[in-house]
């Protein structure tokens, strides 16, 4: 069902991923009358992919180090979590009859793993609230006289409202419904917003044909990841990553992604340095290849003296020129740092999440934007970024939460009248 023309409505949401569904969530069961606006069919089409591969709902590390995972945003998101953290989210899915557990790598997962079970009870739940949702309808700015711009089936319509959540994404995946054209209508309204930029992505790095051809998809594990900010600090940790035909990507690349990709933009490229033998030090392969080699080939003796084969043996082969392979301490060295240099972050399509989008400064603790009252933001469309490992959704579920409690106190508020 569309909204007539000129439909005043108590409390728009537009968006219907998990932030605009946690707003309106909250804003209904406050007594508010909400209207979710989604220009999909349907509602949630990211976190059923984001379920493709198992659901990481959230984490279950230690609080401080949790907000720890928001970087140079933890401050801010921390108290975004102090009102919805890591167990309201786990307590909130048992509410829809959804168990979760936290697995081996400390990550949150519903029981069945799946995402589908929990979005159609939370949609039947929402529905059965009275919450109203309107799909196929696209946001498209404001009118002159603040009306919200919706682009409906039955053509365009402008819509009033006592308050508006945007809950609108980033900009990954935008087959999915968050394309981020919504950023220069709100940096038109005064609102300051950060070009949104990839996150949780990979990298190009450019191969040969050879190992593109033979190696794209290849798992490298495990592997410690040796890296510099464009502070200077370095970094490193082990992980798991795999080769791609153009670069590298998979959870250790994603883990320093935005380090990684505002290295790339202040210096052109930037080079990391892969330890291919973790649990090898340097000296125990100078032993290793110290050995007589006989009559064996080079690599086959690498694959007998110090395990390398497969993919790892291959990228040796990729940054050595025949002499330095041949040379056994250049080899050693090399396994140890194997330096490859990231030319590009991959698209901001092809990302988990992105990063940039509406300056935290740009709101009040409420999620208001300052530039814009009764108008609140919440979800990935915020400037904050995090690793994969459930930080992403916690975030998102978190501010829509705020975000409806901010739009409650607004349209509750006394006042003469107050329509955003
Ligand atoms: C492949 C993949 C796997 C992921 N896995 C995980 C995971 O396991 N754990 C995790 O924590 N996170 C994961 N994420 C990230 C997570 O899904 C997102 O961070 C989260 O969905 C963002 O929520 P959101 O509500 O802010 O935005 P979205 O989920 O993007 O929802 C925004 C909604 O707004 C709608 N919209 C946009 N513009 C308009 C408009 N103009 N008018 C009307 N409607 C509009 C869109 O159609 C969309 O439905 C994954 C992401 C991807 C792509």
């Amino acid at each position: 069902m569309s909204p007539a023309p000129d439909t005043h409505v108590r409390l728009a949401v537009i968006g219907g991923g998990p932030a605009g569904l946690m707003a309106a969530e909250t804003a209904r069961a406050a007594g508010i009358e909400v209207d979710v606006f989604e220009s999909k069919g349907s509602v949630g089409r990211k976190f059923l992919i984001a379920g493709k591969g198992g659901m990481n709902l959230t984490h279950g590390e230690p609080k401080p180090d949790f907000v720890q995972r928001y970087g140079s945003r933890s401050k801010e998101v921390g108290a975004w979590l102090e009102t919805f953290d890591a167990d309201a989210l786990r307590d909130w899915a048992r509410g829809l009859g959804v168990e979760t557990f936290i697995g081996s790598s400390g990550r949150v997962f519903p029981s069945d793993l799946k995402a589908a079970p929990l979005l159609r009870g939370w949609v039947h739940r929402l529905r059965e609230s009275g919450v109203r949702f309107h799909v196929h309808h696209r946001w498209l700015g404001w009118h002159a006289d603040g009306s919200l711009r919706m682009d409906t089936p039955e053509g365009e319509r402008a819509i009033r409202a006592d308050a508006v959540v945007l809950a609108l994404g980033g900009g990954s995946w935008p087959q999915l419904g968050s394309d981020g054209a919504w950023q220069p209508w709100l940096a038109e309204r005064g609102v300051s917003v950060a070009p949104l930029v990839p996150s949780n992505c990979g990298f190009d790095i450019g191969w040969s044909d050879h190992l593109a051809s033979r190696f794209a998809g290849a798992p490298l594990k495990p592997v410690v990841i040796h890296l510099r900010d464009v502070d200077g600090h370095e970094h490193a940790r082990q992980g798991e990553c795999v080769i791609t035909a153009t670069g590298i990507e998979g959870s250790l690349i994603y883990a320093f992604s935005g380090m990684l990709r505002d290295a790339v933009a202040a210096h052109g490229s930037t080079t990391i340095a892969l330890d291919l033998t973790p649990d090898r030090t340097l000296d125990r392969l100078r032993s290793d290849l110290a050995r007589p080699r006989g009559s064996r080939s080079m690599s086959e003796h690498l694959r007998r003296q110090a395990g390398l084969a497969g993919v790892k043996a291959a990228l040796l082969h990729e940054v050595l020129d025949r002499d330095q392979f041949h040379a056994p301490e250049t080899v050693a060295r090399t396994i140890k740092r194997l330096p490859l240099v990231l030319k590009r972050p991959r698209p901001i399509g092809e990302a988990i999440s992105s990063g940039g989008g509406v300056r935290l400064e740009a709101q009040d603790e409420h999620m208001m934007l300052n530039a814009l009252p009764g108008v609140f933001c919440a979800g990935e469309m915020l400037d904050w970024e995090a690793p994969t490992g459930g930080y992403l959704l916690t975030a998102c579920f978190a501010s829509g939460r705020l975000a409806g409690l901010g739009a409650t106190r607004w349209i509750d508020r006394p006042r003469e009248n107050g329509t955003a």
